[in-house]
């Protein structure tokens, strides 16, 4: 199938990988120049385990293209797939310009007597694609262009660090499709996923549009339980991974995001629970858990800096903090409403002195902060250990799995203070005890030697 998607970000380009992967002629269209000529010579914009190989193996085989031509793109696929951007707008109702200004792209470029379906990837409010409908229906007209389309909902559910392997097994597909003949084309689409027994979902279009918001904001809700759970285990002694676990055996509940921490981050959490709320405001339907939701994962940001200034009544300004971790989660370099991000603006206006590593998402970093690597308290440094350097406290931001095997007996002999502050509770208290330092987690009541 000839297969055309427009926004070649995140899940643009893994999708389009997948697909051609799968046998698909795929045309991956972006209006950044700089990024589709990059992808023309293999290389990829962002971190993504196992992308580049699989980029470069279907470039090279002839199965996937990318292009800055719109006009290219759009007479290229029998489906168009949009996987735009739909980032927060000002008063955090999703912003929908890229998605809009994709349809309109769709409707200039459908020709006389074409038949062609637009699928939308991007996370969008009910009703998108009503209004897409309309606008393509209104050029058409106005236009007096003789073409026919239909307008489907495809939410896409893949995770950041695993998203080759969530697009190649979904544990569901979901499909909002108002035609047969569009329901056809994109049981073709997925024939390869049907073959090897993955669900696909049809359903109609406003139910698919809202399944993608209740799912984020299901699981943002796993996080925000647990996480004021974790906040009780503190106050009366108990410990939230013994929680985790002893509730998480319920089938019932399951034990996946039930891990406490600061509070969820990502390109898709924040945006869409606060997104929904707004949706929910415009509909006169209010979602009182969801607001609980994001006030709790607002303040789990902060925890960290307050255990900090406890364990310093004197005052933290001058004392120099080592933070492990900057992207959202592990395997990702993706930095958008990283708690990272707000611990560390919270510590540089506090007067601490900060020297951050991660693996991964540093060079990433350089590229979008310039304004923090201005501020002289500052720096961005090679190693986890040498982050340690004077360091008065550590700070564990993200679980990348290399901080987990560390000897914590040389982390203690290479730093000056003997403070972990351990954001994701990735270390056993025992250990960090036993290695002579404090420690400080999230959901156990302090325990120093
Ligand atoms: P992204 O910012 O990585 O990619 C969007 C791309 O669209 C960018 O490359 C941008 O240049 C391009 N673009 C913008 N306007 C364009 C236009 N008019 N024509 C062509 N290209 C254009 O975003 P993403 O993370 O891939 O997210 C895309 C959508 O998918 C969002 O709605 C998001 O909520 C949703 N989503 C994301 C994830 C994820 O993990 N990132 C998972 C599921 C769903």
């Amino acid at each position: 199938m000839h297969v055309t998607i427009i926004g070649t970000g995140y899940v643009g380009l893994v999708t389009g990988a997948c697909f051609a992967e799968l046998g698909h002629e795929v045309m991956c269209h972006d209006i950044s120049e700089e990024k589709i000529q990059n992808l023309k010579k293999g290389i990829v914009p962002f971190y993504e385990p196992g992308l580049e190989e699989l980029v470069e193996k279907n470039l090279s085989e002839d199965r996937l293209f990318f292009t800055t031509d719109v006009a290219e793109a759009v007479k290229f696929g029998e489906i168009i797939l949009s996987a735009v951007g739909t980032p927060q707008g000002k008063d955090h109702e999703a912003d929908l310009q890229y998605v809009k200004s994709v349809a309109l792209n769709f409707a200039e470029n459908l020709g006389e007597n074409d038949y062609k379906v637009f699928v939308n990837k991007s996370t969008v409010p009910v009703g998108t694609a009503d209004s897409c409908t309309q606008l393509i229906n209104d050029y058409l007209k106005k236009n007096a262009v003789n073409a026919k389309f239909d307008v489907v909902s495809n939410p896409e559910f893949l995770r950041e660090g695993r998203a080759i392997e969530d697009t190649f097994n979904p544990e569901r597909i979901v499909v909002g499709v108002a035609s047969t003949k569009a329901k056809s084309l994109m049981e073709h689409l997925y024939r390869p996923f049907i073959r090897t027994g993955r669900p696909l979902v049809f359903t109609d279009v406003k139910s698919a549009e809202v399944i993608k918001y209740a799912a984020n904001a299901f699981l943002a809700t796993k996080i925000s339980f647990i996480n004021e759970i974790a906040n009780f285990c503190e106050v009366v002694g108990a410990d939230v991974g013994e929680v985790s676990k002893g509730i998480g055996l319920d089938s019932r509940i399951g034990s996946k995001f039930l891990h406490a921490g600061i509070g969820y981050g990502g390109s898709c959490f924040p945006k869409d629970v606060k997104a929904l709320i707004k949706s929910g405001e415009a509909q006169g339907s209010e979602f009182k858990i969801l607001r609980a939701v994001d006030e709790v994962n607002e303040k789990q940001k902060t925890l960290l800096v307050n255990k900090f200034e406890d364990n310093f009544p004197q005052g933290i300004k001058g004392l120099t903090v080592a933070i492990w971790g900057l992207s959202f989660k592990p395997k990702t370099d993706d930095l958008r409403c990283a708690p990272s991000l707000e611990i560390i603006n919270n510590l540089l206006e506090k007067g601490v002195k900060i020297k951050a590593f991660d693996p991964i998402a540093m060079p990433n970093f350089k590229k979008q902060f310039s304004n923090i690597l201005e501020n002289e308290n500052f720096i961005l440094v090679d190693t986890a250990f040498e982050a340690l350097n004077e360091a008065d406290a550590i700070m564990i931001l993200t679980e990348w799995n290399e901080f987990r095997g560390v000897d914590l007996k040389e982390i203690a002999a290479k730093m000056k203070g003997k403070l972990i502050l351990d954001g994701r509770n990735i270390y056993e208290s025992k250990d960090v005890l036993e290695a002579g330092l404090i420690y400080e987690s999230i959901g156990k009541s302090k325990l120093k030697r």
